[in-house]
Order: structure tokens, then C-alpha cells, then sequence
């Protein structure tokens, strides 16, 4: 395992990333490293360079200090967290100049990369490997106070769905009582992170289930959001998350894609499975990644170009 100690103790300028994109456990994981680093080395520079994250999170200690991408800095210690290198946009370039660059991520189809990695595809969540990584360099706890606790329990909670999802290990729960223990609500984290969606939310979802497919048997469903439709419903970029899992949760369905148009062109694709089908398989085939039962990737094409060429990859699984 990485001792966070001793790999900053000697740097001036400590630089944190997370993928495009960023999701609640980008989030928790990012911040947790950032509020533990910054809090046990005071004196030096601690900074975290992440797309701006839905609105949802702006509680997050830290979200409000996110560096854009203008400037140029060499970093002492660089730090990957819930993704490959690849995938974390316009600071790729902060990375790939810092002195020593580490990996930290939870996904199957990351074969670590850097100078260090804690790569772990059997943890929940990053936040889970950030939490390891903090109690390993603060046995004592001496900077772990309720809101590093609240953060880190936000990410493992977006990941495993509160405790829902097959990624839920014993250690995971044992983490989460540790975490509760500093007292914040985690009732209201929940509901307000988890479960609670816009009026506009429910608009799209409702939206999307509509144009849902179903095909090869009742096995696949997939739904398509085209440009057309995000801009009618007057949609963002944060307004589709937990569509696919709804889409997902229909009988008798093995494998659901959710898809919706984004502005850099091409579609995003989301993909969920109940553990038959290896989402995270059909992902690699299109540049994209992810876990056995949730996995995501870009493309471009029609919609119906898309559609075929998904549904020929899960159909090769069924
Ligand atoms: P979501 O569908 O929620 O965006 O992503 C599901 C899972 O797949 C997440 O763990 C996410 O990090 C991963 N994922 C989504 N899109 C991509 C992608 O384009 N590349 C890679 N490597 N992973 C992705
Ligand atoms: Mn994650």
C-alpha cells in the first residue's frame, strides 16, 4: 500500500485529479484526499483539478477551491484517484509533467499506470481506497473529523448504492460504521445525494423510460436522449444520473444502455447489468471501462449505428 507520509512529505506541490465527469464518489475520493493532505501538511500547496461537479455536492469541503486549467505547474506528487489517466480531461497535462505520478482506482479495466498504484477492483469505491490510504498514514484518527467522515461516506454510498449493490464488501460496512461514528446525518446525505431527483429529473427520467427499447428477448434495454430531446426538456449534464440503473431495473432484462447526446459531439453511453452480462467487457471494446456490472464509454454515429454495434456486443454474452 501507498504511505501517503512518506510520498508527501517531501513535496511542495501536491496536484489531485478525478474523471471527466465527475460522480459523487469522483467527489468523495478527490476531497477526502484533498481535506486529509492539505489538513496534515498545512504548509504546502494541495490542489484539485476536476470538471465542476453537479451542484448536488457543493456542501463537499473543498468542491469550492477546484482549480481551473489555465496555468502551468510542475507538480511534486500527482495523484489519479477513480480513474486512468486518460479519462480526466484538461489537467491530462498536469500529470503527465509531475515528478511522480500515482494511481488509485477501483475499476476492473484499470491496469494501473505511474510511478505508484493502489489499484483494488474488489473495493466499492475510491473513497474506500482513499479511506485505507488515510488510516494507514493516521492510525490514530488525529485528522479524521466529520466532514473528511461525511465526504468519504458520500462516495461509497454513490458507488455501492447505499450498501445495495454487489460491490458492498464486509470491510465496506465496517468502513461506513467507522465513518458514521463522527456523527454526522447520514440519513439526510442519502436522501439528499441518493435518492432525492429535481422536479426536471424526474421529467427526464420519465422521458427516457418512455423511449425505452426493449430487445433480444426481453434481455437488453437501452434509451436513447438525442440533442433534441435534452434541449426540449431543458436538461444539463447533471440531470441523467440513475437512468440507466432505473432502466436496468425492469424484469427480465440482463443488460440496460442508457444514451444521451453530448455537447463535444457523440453520444455518452451508460451501462448497467445484473452480473450475467460484462458491461465492463462490451465498454472495452468501445475505448470506455468501468466494473462487471456498470461500465460507460463515448461514441460517435447515428444513434441507430450506436445501438447496433451495443447490442451486437451484448449479444455475443447472452
Ligand atoms: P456511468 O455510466 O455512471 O457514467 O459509469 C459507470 C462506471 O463506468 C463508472 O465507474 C465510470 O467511472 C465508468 N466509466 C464510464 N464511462 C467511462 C469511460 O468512458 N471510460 C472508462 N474507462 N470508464 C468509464
Ligand atoms: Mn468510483
Amino acid at each position: 500500500m501507498i504511505n501517503l507520509i512518506s510520498l508527501c512529505q517531501n513535496a511542495e506541490k501536491i496536484g489531485i485529479s478525478g474523471h471527466i465527469r465527475p460522480d459523487g464518489d469522483c467527489v468523495g475520493s478527490t476531497m477526502g484526499l484533498w481535506q486529509f493532505l492539505s489538513r496534515r501538511f498545512p504548509e504546502k500547496k494541495v490542489e484539485v483539478r476536476l470538471e465542476r461537479p453537479s451542484e448536488l455536492y457543493d456542501f463537499v469541503p473543498g468542491v469550492s477551491k477546484i482549480v481551473d486549467n489555465e496555468d502551468d505547474v510542475v507538480y511534486d506528487v500527482y495523484f489519479v484517484v477513480d480513474s486512468v489517466p486518460e479519462r480526466i480531461g484538461m489537467a491530462e497535462k498536469y500529470y503527465n509533467a509531475a515528478k511522480i505520478k500515482v494511481n488509485i482506482d477501483h475499476h476492473i479495466t484499470n491496469e494501473g499506470a505511474g510511478d505508484m498504484c493502489y489499484i483494488d477492483a474488489g473495493a466499492s469505491s475510491a473513497s474506500e481506497l482513499v479511506y485505507d490510504l488515510i488510516k494507514e498514514a493516521d492510525p490514530e484518527g488525529e485528522y479524521m473529523d466529520e466532514s473528511l467522515a461525511k465526504t468519504l461516506y458520500l462516495g461509497i454510498i454513490q458507488d455501492c448504492g447505499v450498501f445495495g449493490y454487489s460491490n458492498t464488501s464486509s470491510k465496506t460496512m465496517r468502513i461506513a460504521a467507522d465513518l458514521i461514528s463522527y456523527g454526522f446525518d447520514f440519513p439526510k446525505l442519502i436522501d439528499e445525494t441518493f435518492y432525492e431527483k429535481t422536479f426536471l429529473q424526474n421529467k427526464v427520467l420519465g422521458e427516457a423510460l418512455q423511449k425505452s427499447v426493449l430487445c433480444l428477448s426481453g434481455q437488453f434495454i437501452y434509451s436513447i436522449l438525442t440533442r433534441e430531446d435534452i434541449d426540449r426538456l431543458g436538461a444539463g449534464e447533471h440531470d441523467f444520473e440513475g437512468i440507466v440503473n432505473q432502466l436496468r431495473y425492469t424484469k427480465g432484462v440482463k443488460a440496460a444502455a442508457f444514451l444521451h447526446e453530448i455537447p463535444e459531439g457523440g453520444y455518452k453511453v451508460s451501462l448497467r447489468s445484473g452480473g450475467d452480462v460484462d458491461v465492463a467487457k462490451a465498454a472495452s471494446a468501445f475505448g470506455g471501462g468501468g466494473h462487471v456490472r456498470a461500465a460507460g464509454c463515448t461514441l460517435k454515429g447515428t444513434p441507430g449505428q450506436i445501438v447496433e454495434r451495443l447490442t451486437a456486443q451484448i449479444s455475443e454474452q447472452l
